[in-house]
């Protein structure tokens, strides 16, 4: 067997459309595709409209950039994520201030922002004066974790007593809602960043897209990504990018999305396959689940308690001779090398927990076989060594 950790599932009309393309030639930035798909994306959202990019890190820059963040602000964002958040902010010309997570949902410890802007910022003309670096704090970047929902209530209600934005990066949390049961765009916050890259639920190749209920802020993300060109003509206002989707990236988009509720429902049990297993052994967990809203089980696995942590290297090596996909999870933006000066509260929850999150094969094309071999292999190291 050769099982995947996640991989495309291009069962629908992805061919059909991308014919379509060569036909029409509506190769590039222009075709009807690219508006299509943000359309889509702006309705499972909750906004009246989203642009489309050609990369979830890029759609992160373009919100942040949009909302006028840049040098010598900084973007509270979770060091457990993946490296694009952090980078992101860096690209904007901001700095990550990173926070520590908690341990009930692997998302941003609310209590622990409200504290550290309470002690170490002070009112400022935008956003709040960060005392010791005297830069200002302007965004709160809440991750959904693996899909996991957040309660933006909280957030929004922060973002108004400190006068902070938020830019949410749902890169893997499309279909997803809030704690309170809504879209993600329709909760007050500034926006929401989607990515499309291979790896996630759904794909169009590479490709993210900003959602946001603030119509002044999709034409400023529109207006950036597009080389700043006013009119027809050669006509340019600003220093911008060309961070466009292409409509060939939008006809998989597209296809794909037609297929989200299908997608989404084989994660969900695919997520309650590995939890049924994990509660099994006592050296496993499942992965959290928050209580409220709609997680989206971008990625399910189980997690470690054991004091043993060589013991997840030799379960990754194990599974990996058994020829299924098993890597190590993301390693946390304040341990990687361009980050290790970053601002950042101190890490106990982050530091213990990452070596202990083991993601399993889901892909939403995994056979009941393929995801059978998998809890077997599992159920037989844990059993043996567990
Ligand atoms: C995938 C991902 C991104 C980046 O998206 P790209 O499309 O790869 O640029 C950003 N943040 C998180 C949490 C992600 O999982």
């Amino acid at each position: 067997m050769n099982i995947p950790l996640a991989v495309p599932n291009l069962s629908g009309r992805e061919g059909e459309y991308l014919q379509q393309c060569i036909e029409s030639s509506f190769v590039s930035t222009a075709g009807p595709f690219v508006g299509e798909f943000a359309n889509r994306i702006a309705d499972v959202s909750g906004t009246a409209s989203a642009v489309v990019t050609c990369s979830g890190t890029v759609a992160l820059q373009m919100a942040l950039e949009g909302l006028g963040v840049g040098t010598n602000d900084l973007v509270i964002a979770p060091s457990l994520t993946f490296i694009a958040t952090a980078n992101a902010i860096v690209h904007s010309g901001a700095k990550p201030w990173l926070f520590d997570v908690s341990e009930d949902d692997w998302t941003l410890d609310l209590d622990l922002i409200a504290d550290e802007l309470e002690r170490n910022t002070g009112p400022a003309e935008r956003g709040r004066r960060h005392f010791e670096s005297s830069a200002c704090v302007r965004v709160i970047m809440p991750v959904m974790t693996l899909g996991a929902s957040v309660d933006l209530d909280r957030y929004v209600e922060l973002a108004r007593i400190y006068d902070l934005h938020i830019v949410v990066d749902a890169a893997a949390a499309i279909g997803g809602t809030d704690y309170q049961g809504r879209p993600l765009g329709a909760s007050g916050v500034d926006a929401v960043c989607y990515s499309f890259n291979g790896n996630k639920t759904i794909t169009s190749g590479g490709g993210g897209a900003v959602a946001s209920a603030d119509d002044d802020l999709i034409q400023k993300v529109s207006h950036l990504i597009s080389t700043g060109r006013v009119g027809e003509n050669y006509d340019h206002d600003i220093v911008a990018y060309n961070f466009r989707m292409t409509n060939l990236e939008a006809a998989v988009g597209l296809a794909q999305f037609e297929q989200l509720d299908v997608f989404l429902g084989r994660k969900l049990a695919i997520a309650a396959s590995y939890a049924e297993l994990a509660s099994g052994f006592e050296a496993l967990a499942p992965f959290p689940h928050p209580p409220k809203g709609k997680s989206v089980f971008w990625f399910s696995g189980v997690q470690y308690l054991g004091s043993d942590i060589d013991e997840v290297d030799r379960f990754i090596a194990s599974m990996r001779t058994s020829g299924i996909d098993v890597r190590p999870f993301w390693k946390p933006i304040h341990q990687q090398i361009p980050y290790s000066d970053a601002l950042r509260t101190p890490m106990p929850v982050t530091d213990r927990l990452w070596r202990r999150i083991i993601p399993l094969p889901c892909s939403t094309g995994i056979t009941d076989n393929e995801l059978n071999f998998t809890l077997e292999a599992v159920a037989r190291f844990w059993g043996g060594n567990g």
